[in-house]
This record gives structure tokens, C-alpha cells and sequence, in this order.
């Protein structure tokens, strides 16, 4: 079998969610039938959706190349929440720890349990900015460029931190 290029988005806005998310990175790398490609520069982004006076975030995404299935990863990706101490709360609430599976591929799939590509990536600046670190030609299946969606995202606030990395290229 050949393994699939996986883009998986990490956030994290309680207890220490730099620290988390370096733990993830880690953590995504370590899988296994899984290797790190790449990942983008780190982001500090205001809160989009949920209850109000919640803490930035720190977003970053990862490029993973997998041999498990979308539901095997999504199984293993919510493993990893679980393990950095994520409860599910109301909706879109403060989390230790968020990893959502933004592509797969070029896999379409309507499924509430796995949707892909991940259904709101096209409206979230701290999704789009982080892919086009790792891949500025990245098309989204059903959805466009990077440069369109970029170009009709809603303005939301995000500060780079640092520099993307490339792993095993
Ligand atoms: P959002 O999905 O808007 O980013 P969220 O990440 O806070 O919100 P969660 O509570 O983490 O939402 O996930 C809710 C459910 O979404 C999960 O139980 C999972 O089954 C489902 N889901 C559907 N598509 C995806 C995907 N592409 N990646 C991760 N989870 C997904
Ligand atoms: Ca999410
Ligand atoms: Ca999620």
C-alpha cells in the first residue's frame, strides 16, 4: 500500500498550549505507519466560534505521511486528545488539545463522523495560512486554491510566531 500525505491542524488554548502543541507534533510523528513531512510556522490566533473570553490559540499545522486509513488516523488522532487531557465541553469550548484531519489526500467524503476535507477549513484563516507555509499550490478537493479561499476568508486576527520546518523531504 502507499502511504497517503495527511495534513492534520493542532490547537491548543489551556495549559501551556505551546507546550501542547510541540507535544503533538511530537506525538503525530511517533504514530505508527505515520512520519512527519513537514509542519507550518507556529500562530497565535483569537478565538473563532464558542463562548466569549476564551485565551488565544496556538495553531499549527502538520503534513503526515500515513499508512493508516481516514479512520484509523481519526482514531489515533483523537487518542492523542485524549491523552493531553481534552474534555469535551460545549462546543468549540477551551481545549488542551485540538487535531482535526484537514485533508487526506485528495479524499471527498460526506460523513458526520469524518468529513473531508475537514468542512470548515475554507472559512478559517489559522487553517489556511499554516497549509500554504507547507505547500502555497495546495489545491482543496471541492474547494479551490489556497489563494481563492485566502482571498474570500473572513478577516480573523493571527500572528505568525516562527519559521515552517521541512522533516524527511
Ligand atoms: P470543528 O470541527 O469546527 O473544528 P471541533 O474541532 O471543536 O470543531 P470536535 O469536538 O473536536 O470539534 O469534533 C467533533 C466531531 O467532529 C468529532 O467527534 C469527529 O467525529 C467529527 N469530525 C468530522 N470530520 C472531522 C475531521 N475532518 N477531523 C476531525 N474530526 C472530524
Ligand atoms: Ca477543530
Ligand atoms: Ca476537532
Amino acid at each position: 500500500m502507499q502511504s497517503v500525505r495527511a495534513y492534520i491542524g493542532i490547537g491548543s488554548n489551556l495549559d501551556d498550549p505551546m507546550a501542547q502543541v510541540q507535544r503533538a507534533l511530537q506525538a503525530l510523528d511517533d504514530l505508527p505507519a505515520c512520519t512527519g513531512v513537514a509542519r507550518s510556522s507556529l500562530y497565535r490566533t483569537a478565538p473563532v466560534g464558542g463562548p466569549p473570553g476564551q485565551p488565544d490559540y496556538i495553531n499549527v499545522v502538520a503534513a503526515l505521511d500515513t499508512m493508516l486509513t481516514p479512520d484509523e488516523l481519526l482514531n489515533a488522532l483523537q487518542a492523542l486528545e485524549t491523552a493531553q487531557g481534552r474534555v469535551r465541553t460545549v462546543r468549540w469550548g477551551a481545549r488542551t488539545l485540538d487535531l482535526d484531519v484537514l485533508l487526506y489526500g485528495q479524499m471527498i467524503r460526506n460523513d458526520p463522523w469524518l468529513t473531508l476535507p475537514h468542512p470548515r477549513l475554507h472559512q478559517r484563516t489559522f487553517v489556511l495560512y499554516p497549509l500554504h507555509d507547507i505547500d502555497p499550490l495546495l489545491s482543496i478537493p471541492g474547494q479551490g486554491t489556497l489563494a481563492e479561499l485566502l482571498a474570500s476568508c473572513p478577516f480573523q486576527a493571527i500572528v505568525r510566531l516562527d519559521q515552517p520546518l521541512t522533516f524527511n523531504l
